[in-house]
């Protein structure tokens, strides 16, 4: 017996009319058809749109039609380039005028008119993410991403993490090239806006692209108060792209994060017995810059990789495919949004460590109840403990506490400023309360204090004022041609997708994630 799942009522008549002509199908009508499924998800692939029209029509469309129609469907949702320019300047009042905090700043090319300037960068980042950063630990992740619309431009963002271990966003720019000169510009916004606040002892973590590289060197605030340290992920795909060896890929990792001299010392030799030039290479990056261990004074508060890309793909969505208008509004919405879900934890939270931070300390919990304690120095705090042998004849190694000094030979302690389950050993040896040899930046007390900036929505637009400026796209930067741009980067593929998290699939019939087309149950009985 047959039943009706689904029922295509607006297209049935496409389909008979068109048949598999696909000259006489435009892409404003295949813009109508996904318009749906543009507002779901503005990611939507090309592919998956081809896929969708020819079970939804039965037309074959071309790569560059449904391209077309995508662009198209997306300036009907969100306006075109041209349009969010001319609604930028009363927006950005607008936001300002409701949200004190916001910074934003621009910097004109210098072919614009008094009247009329022409669009080269603007930074902008929100009062409450301002104020969270001087509550989080000072690290700060930065990455560059291409735009995916009809701007040749690239989005650059700067992150950091709460005490629940969730990324923050802390600051955005939209710049025409990722440049010596546009990081320059950016990394001094991000300077005098928010890390002067924060002050010394800062972290940046990125990879290695000559713009942040050489802006960090280039200004001094930053030499003077930052270090600047490489995302490992990044670090191994440069080495395994010029050393195809997968061992080496493993090693890579292992020595960029372990804590211990010993693991490390293995490791290293382990690689140089496998390819020499290849632990040269590594050496020439210099250890400092990628290892955890050898990371002077251990700035890095155990982030090993920048995270970039995990909130480009959760949080941010199709951002990348939308125009300006509708990018800096978004990340508004988000910052909301995120907010909203950070204070509700925040409040609701009974622990005196974050849910995800307790976890994280539970564990270690557990682990700390199978190691044996020998007292060496109660007044100055120092001990050894010893762990458990296991199963597998692992374990049974000695390890020196400097309780006060909340040090550990294990290094954990010192690298992460979270203890480690010797430390946690000691402090329940000694009848201290567990959570009082967490750094102060990891408790719930912190993320509340991290979650205390507050947002407004924006009035009405009928009471939007008008700035008195005007501001225009460089029109050598817009582009009408089908995308798939080239990035310069060398790690394009790592903008969206770091090498180690798995593919997801998503079906072109059901659009669910999970499995493609031709394995989908759910519409064809
Ligand atoms: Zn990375
Ligand atoms: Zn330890
Ligand atoms: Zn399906």
């Amino acid at each position: 017996m047959w039943q009706i799942i689904r029922w295509v009522d607006s297209h049935n008549c496409y389909g008979t009319i068109v048949g598999n002509d696909n000259r006489s199908l435009k892409s404003r009508d295949v813009a109508t058809h996904i318009l749906h499924n543009m507002r779901e998800d503005l990611a939507y692939p090309v592919k998956q749109i081809r896929a969708f029209i020819k079970d939804q029509l039965n037309v074959d469309i071309s790569y560059s039609k449904a391209w077309r129609a995508r662009k198209e469907a997306i300036e009907r949702i969100y306006g075109s380039w041209e349009s969010n320019f001319e609604e930028l300047p009363r927006y950005i009042a607008a936001l300002q005028e409701s949200n004190p905090g916001t910074i934003v700043e621009w910097f004109h090319s210098p072919t614009g008119s008094s009247q009329c300037y022409t669009f080269k960068y603007v930074f902008w980042a929100f009062g409450p993410a301002i104020k969270a950063f001087l509550n989080c630990q000072p690290i700060l992740s930065v990455d560059g991403t291409h735009l995916k619309g009809s701007y040749r431009g690239k989005m650059l963002i700067a992150v950091t993490k709460n005490a629940n271990k969730y990324i923050v966003p802390i600051a955005y720019a939209i710049v025409d090239e990722e440049t010596v000169e546009s990081w320059t510009w950016f990394f001094n916004q991000l300077w005098v806006h928010i890390a002067a606040y924060r002050g010394k002892k800062l972290c940046v973590i990125s990879d290695r692209h000559k713009g942040i590289i050489n802006a960090l060197k280039n200004l001094q605030v930053w030499r003077e108060n930052a270090v600047h340290r490489f995302c490992l992920r990044h670090v191994r795909s440069n080495l395994m792209q010029k050393f195809k060896v997968s061992r080496l890929k493993l090693l890579t990792w292992a020595i960029g994060t372990t804590t211990q001299l010993r693991k490390y010392n293995h490791s290293v030799s382990l690689m140089t017995n496998i390819n020499a030039e290849a632990w040269e290479y590594l050496r020439n990056i210099k250890e400092s810059k990628w290892t955890l261990l050898k990371d002077k004074n251990y700035r890095r508060w155990g982030n090993m990789t920048t995270n970039i890309s995990e909130s480009f793909n959760n949080a941010l969505g199709g951002i990348r495919l939308m125009p300006i208008k509708a990018i800096i509004n978004c990340t508004f919405e988000k910052s909301v949004e995120h907010f909203l879900k950070n204070t509700e934890i925040a409040w609701n939270c009974q622990t005196r460590l974050p849910p995800r931070t307790w976890r994280w300390f539970e564990k270690r919990d557990l682990k700390s109840r199978e190691h044996r304690i020998i007292e060496f120095d109660f007044r100055r705090g120092r001990y050894k403990v010893v762990s458990k042998i296991q199963t597998n004849s692992t374990g049974g190694n000695d390890y020196t506490v400097e309780y006060l000094d909340k040090k550990c030979m294990c290094g954990k302690w010192q690298i992460q400023r979270f203890p480690c389950s010797h430390a946690i050993a000691v402090c329940h040896n000694r009848g201290d309360p567990p959570e009082t040899i967490v750094h102060e930046l990891y408790t719930t007390g912190a993320y509340k204090a991290q979650y205390e900036g507050q947002f407004f929505p924006l009035t009405h637009q009928d009471y939007w004022n008008d700035p008195g400026w005007k501001i225009k796209a460089d029109a050598s930067k817009i582009t009408t041609s089908r995308g798939r741009r080239r990035s310069r980067r060398i790690h394009n593929e790592m903008d969206v997708h770091h090498p180690d998290q798995p593919r997801t699939f998503r079906c072109g019939i059901c659009k669910q994630l999970g499995h493609r087309r031709n394995a989908c149950q759910s519409s064809h009985p």
